[in-house]
């Protein structure tokens, strides 16, 4: 679905619309179709969506089996890799 991003020359209002062939391109505030398209709206949309596959990505990972072994891998790497951010045991 094509989602646009535009702004309002009559208040300036900012918004995203999807834009089917059938949608008359209004600005919701104030109904004036004297429109300005964004052309920064494809970046911030793949941002938007890239950082709600990362959340889902994680809740996944953290519902399954192996998350208590990634745990311990990545205690076992800071170990190697970057001891003095380990704590002495104390015995
Ligand atoms: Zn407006």
């Amino acid at each position: 679905m094509p989602i646009y991003d535009y702004k309002c020359r009559t208040c300036g209002h900012e918004f995203e619309l999807i834009v089917l062939r059938t949608t008359v391109v209004a600005c919701p505030s104030c109904q004036s179709a004297e429109l300005e398209q964004l052309l920064s709206s494809f970046a911030v949309s793949t941002e938007s969506i890239r950082q709600s596959n990362l959340k889902a990505a994680r809740q996944k990972f953290s519902s399954s089996k192996n998350y208590k072994d990634q745990k311990v891998a990545e205690a076992e790497e800071i170990r190697d890799h970057a001891p003095h951010l380990v704590k002495p045991n104390p015995k």
